[in-house]
């Protein structure tokens, strides 16, 4: 039995964002990117892109490179007070649509509704910390990887909770991700078994669940882990020492779509090369 919370989940919200690369976004508030400098590219023309467009590649929507997310997942993606989304992910994307000519949207849904979206051709890339795992490569592509991520375990502070003990308590998830996977697998195949999985609608409502003491630990990727333990001081919440399972990330494509894949892959290692990537990611992470 699935011990999946159903919570109602929220209409797709679809928000425009302004492909402004490394830019700050300051400007990205303005839906639709109406104020934006011009991004369509010489060869592109903003017509429809064809089977003979010199790009090489098409997109849902000519001109336009949409990105499906879940804006739950501080630093890659989350919103800003004005409820746009900003982090890693969305600036990369930004980076990446701008040298292909092309507009960013970004449109936030749940997590498992922003996979399911680009493999249904419904968005050009998926970008939400995804990690790259054998179901997932069944179902769709993956560029190459852009981040490490690391699954970490939260707990309140004081609690007798180790690596070891875990599969005897109630551990809360987010919904579709890999932690919620791995953790409700059975016990022979590493897990702890569906009975002692909650996947919730999103990471901070699994840290809900922590705080109120419907579970006892939370499964997450790290950087989130960090974010939701500071934004939750008063709750006492602590990160376990130590990493309960490493994976990589990259961008997702509906599978086949080797044009597309060709040209995001080609500007994501332009991105690494030339330090713009590293330099999104240094305004996010901060070595403390
Ligand atoms: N990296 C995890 C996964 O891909 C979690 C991603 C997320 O919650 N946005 O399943």
């Amino acid at each position: 039995m699935k011990k999946i919370l159903a919570f109602a989940m929220a209409a797709a919200m679809t928000l425009s964002l302004a492909a402004c690369g490394g830019g700050s976004g300051a400007d990205s508030s303005n839906k639709g990117g109406a104020s934006n400098p011009p991004v369509v590219s010489g060869s592109q023309g903003g017509t429809s892109a064809g089977a003979s467009d010199p790009a090489g590649f098409t997109t849902v929507e000519p001109g336009k490179l949409h990105m499906s997310t879940n804006a739950e997942f501080p630093p890659y993606e989350m919103l800003d007070d004005s409820g746009v989304p900003i982090g890693i992910d969305v600036e990369v994307a930004g980076a990446i649509a701008q040298k292909l000519g092309l507009e960013l949207v970004v449109d936030d849904m749940g997590f498992d509704a922003a996979l399911l979206a680009v493999q249904n051709g419904q968005s050009d890339i998926a970008m939400a910390g995804i990690t790259v795992s054998e179901d997932r490569l069944a179902k769709m592509d993956f560029t190459d990887s852009y981040a490490t991520g690391v699954q970490v375990v939260i707990v309140k502070e004081g609690s007798d909770i180790t690596m070891d003990n875990l599969g005897e308590k109630m551990i809360g998830t987010q919904m579709g991700t890999t932690g919620y996977i791995y953790a409700s697998d059975t016990v022979e195949n590493g897990g702890y078994g569906e009975d002692h999985v909650i996947g919730y609608e999103t990471g901070a409502v699994a840290v809900q669940a922590l705080i109120s003491g419907q579970v006892d630990a939370v499964i997450i990727d790290n950087l989130p882990a960090q974010s939701y333990v500071e934004a939750n001081a008063a709750a006492g919440l602590t990160i376990l020492e130590g990493t309960w399972v490493e994976e990589d990330y990259a961008i997702g494509l509906q599978k086949g779509n080797t044009d597309l894949m060709a040209a995001v892959n080609g500007a994501l290692n332009e991105l690494k090369a030339d330090g713009t990537f590293q330099g999104i990611v240094d305004k996010y992470i901060t070595a403390d």
